[in-house]
């Protein structure tokens, strides 16, 4: 995003144009603290009774005092792709560890609990994988993790970037084994999604239809809504249009279909929620099998 030109920082009043019937939102960047209205938007959001998950790098200190921390329904979850120094030189910036580290601590101390790390992995931070999942439990926050993933729509190109998935997998059984046996019905819907990223890792397919375009869709700060963060199919600019005109034109219909036969190798948590929902027979018993010949091996 940093090398963006001419970047646009999404106006305000794009969100009275959002349909009342969004239910969860999830504000990425570029940097979403850097907005200068960020709190202005997460409030019409929270107001419109979306659920709302800010992303951060953590580089821009949130106030304890933020009116956001106030609001209900409201999440913060910081990237953090290793401990220490391996997620200060992925990231290229000294510092950028024990800074995440002290805002999680400034804001539990102010009462703050909707807190989490969320992980990208790819060959060169596999191995962090199992003490981040452990520094989560720690902390007592969240935890997410997804595999590096290329973007026509952010960097033009497309498929995932594991060459050796093997330490991948073998990590995210052992996370899988650990949230099975924590007996918490949450957790098994994260165990069917971790799952399904090792088979993702391995093979990238996907046995279902994609619904981005229908269930969800990326709004970018220019207005355009694309089906996806992915691909670049757009359906049309909010600017220009009302929601119901661009969500029910033929540009619109036709990108669903694009969206439905779509083979890119990608499983994140807004694709994997609706399609795990359509048909959780097939990935319940996809959960087994795996299961079972690892259980073995191991
Ligand atoms: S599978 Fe769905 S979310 Fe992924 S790139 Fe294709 S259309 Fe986008």
């Amino acid at each position: 995003m940093w090398e963006c030109e001419n970047p646009v920082d999404l106006n305000e009043s794009i969100i009275d144009k959002l349909p009342l019937s969004l239910k969860e939102v999830n504000i990425t960047g570029g940097e979403p603290f850097l907005h200068k209205k960020i709190n202005l938007l997460v409030e019409k959001l929270s107001g419109r009774g979306c659920k709302v998950i800010i992303n951060t790098n953590g580089l821009v200190k949130i106030p304890t005092n933020s009116p956001l921390l106030k609001l209900k329904r409201v999440g913060i979850r910081f990237s953090l792709d290793g401990i220490r120094e391996a997620h200060d030189s992925l990231r290229g910036i000294p510092g950028n560890y024990k800074k995440v580290i002290d805002q999680i601590d400034n804001l539990q101390s102010a009462g703050f609990t909707d807190l989490g790390i969320v992980s990208t992995f790819s060959d060169a931070n596999c191995g962090e994988l199992e003490p981040l999942y452990r520094l989560s439990h720690m902390l007592h926050i969240g935890f997410t993790c997804a595999i590096a993933a290329n973007s026509e729509l952010f960097y033009k190109n497309r498929g995932n970037v594991f060459e050796n998935p093997d330490p991948f997998i073998r990590s995210l059984r052992k996370i899988i084994r650990s949230e099975l046996f924590s007996l918490k019905m949450n957790n098994l819907g994260k165990a069917l999604f971790m799952n399904e990223l090792a088979h993702f890792a391995a093979h990238p397919a996907k046995y279902l239809p994609c619904s981005a375009g229908k269930s969800f869709f990326y709004l970018a700060a220019s207005g355009e809504v694309f089906a996806c963060n992915m691909r670049s199919l757009p359906m049309g600019n909010l600017v220009e249009n009302s929601f119901k005109d661009l969500w029910s034109s033929s540009k619109s219909q036709s990108v669903r279909r694009s969206t439905a036969r779509c083979d890119s190798p990608c499983w994140t948590m807004c694709n994997a929620k609706q399609i795990m929902k359509d048909e959780p027979a097939t990935y319940l018993l996809n959960f087994c099998q795996p299961w079972k010949a690892s259980h073995e091996k191991n």
